[in-house]
């Protein structure tokens, strides 16, 4: 027998979130952000359950190549552009939309021999201080693009750096718009929080990530949950050994907990290498039997243990949802500090996935 843990991803939800997002965006088209292998779902096992997506934007050039080779034959987009004069090749032989937020990357462009011009996302900095051209210059750099023969159909392109937080992306989007009002080009602005939160900033083109995988952009459950999302990922396992400890006994490594009055102790096979975040507290929910409960003590590499006084039937073998429909990823996530996002990305090689399609 292998070990019990699994992580089982289900198409039909992703397919019904990228319905949700539709809904949310009007005449927009999606640009289904697939970075990081697909949020760690797998890119290979899932972009068919975003089939009736417009385009898929990545990272990476090998999983754009592959998503080729699978037969994706629509857009792809390049959220980073590409890293080296010599990739454009690639771009052109694989038919990829590439975002330049650089002008060696405009120059190089223009020095390539190419089969058909290259449809291009040109990227500003609008306040985020990461990537793209400073939005001053987005006339200027306009100009230039447009006057490159290399160059095929370009889109205006900004992130925002706080859609999924109260500052909001208010004073971003009148940047963009005071720079952007006399370019006639397509605009392309939204991530999953300001898909949800500012409709305006919808436009031509919106990139979800986060809400397509059923999990909040501000890591904050209660602010999707109005919307329908479900959860593609859930991480399942069981219990493998049963402790009855009583008063003054610990738990664990470093002894971090301690039972206060006699109680029932379940070993999950479940720890930080296979994705679970170590910094998890006492109390950080998980669910037995299809109880509730929750951690006590340190997570180690392979195991955690969690309370059974909630579900005194539980048993070696016992069912165990780490997260998913029951138990959302952010909630998990938010008790360890950090969000759903770097959980899903952080689910390990040695966790066996299988997927479902109802
Ligand atoms: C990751 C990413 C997105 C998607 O962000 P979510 O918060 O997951 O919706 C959109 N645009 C860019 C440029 C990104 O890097």
């Amino acid at each position: 027998m292998p070990r019990p843990i699994s992580a089982t991803i289900n198409l039909s939800a992703l397919h019904h979130n990228l319905n949700i997002v539709r809904q949310h965006v009007g005449a927009a088209k999606i640009w289904s952000v697939v970075k990081a292998n697909a949020y760690g779902h797998g890119l290979a096992r899932v972009w068919q359950g975003l089939a009736a997506t417009d385009g898929f934007a990545m990272l990476d050039l090998n999983e754009a190549i592959m998503l080729r080779e699978q037969g994706w034959q629509g857009p792809i987009l390049l959220l980073e552009g590409f890293f080296q004069p010599r990739d454009i090749m690639l771009l052109d032989h694989y038919h990829l939309t590439t975002t330049v937020h650089s002008d060696w990357q405009l120059e190089a462009i223009n020095a390539a021999r190419l089969s058909a011009p290259l449809n291009i996302y040109l990227k500003f900095n609008s306040g985020m201080n990461r990537l793209g051209f400073p939005i001053g210059q987005m006339d200027a750099i306009w100009q230039w693009a447009t006057s490159l023969s290399n160059v095929g159909d370009i889109t205006l392109m900004s992130h925002f750096a706080n859609a999924d937080n109260p500052i909001g992306v208010g004073e971003q989007f009148s940047v963009i718009q005071q720079a952007s009002a006399a370019i006639p080009a397509a605009r392309c602005l939204a991530n999953s929080a300001a898909i949800l939160g500012n409709p305006e900033t919808h436009f031509d083109w919106v990139r979800p990530g986060i809400i397509l995988y059923g999990a909040s952009p501000s890591g904050d459950v209660a602010d999707i949950a109005e919307i329908g999302l479900q959860p593609v990922m859930s991480l399942n396992s069981e219990i493998i050994a049963l402790q009855s400890l009583t008063a003054g006994h610990c738990v664990g490594y470093g002894s971090r907990y301690q039972a206060r009055s006699a109680q029932r102790i379940g070993v999950v096979a479940c720890g930080y290498a296979d994705g679970y975040p170590r910094l998890a507290p006492n109390g950080t929910p998980i669910m037995v039997d299809g109880i509730l409960t929750q951690t006590v003590g340190a997570i180690s590499m392979d195991m955690l243990t969690v309370d059974l006084t909630p579900c005194p039937q539980a048993q070696i073998g016992s069912k165990v949802e780490i997260w998913g429909e029951n138990v959302p990823i952010d909630t998990v996530a938010q008790a360890a500090g950090t969000v759903g996002y770097e959980l899903m990305c952080a689910l390990a090689n040695r966790v066996k996935v299988t997927t479902q399609r109802t």
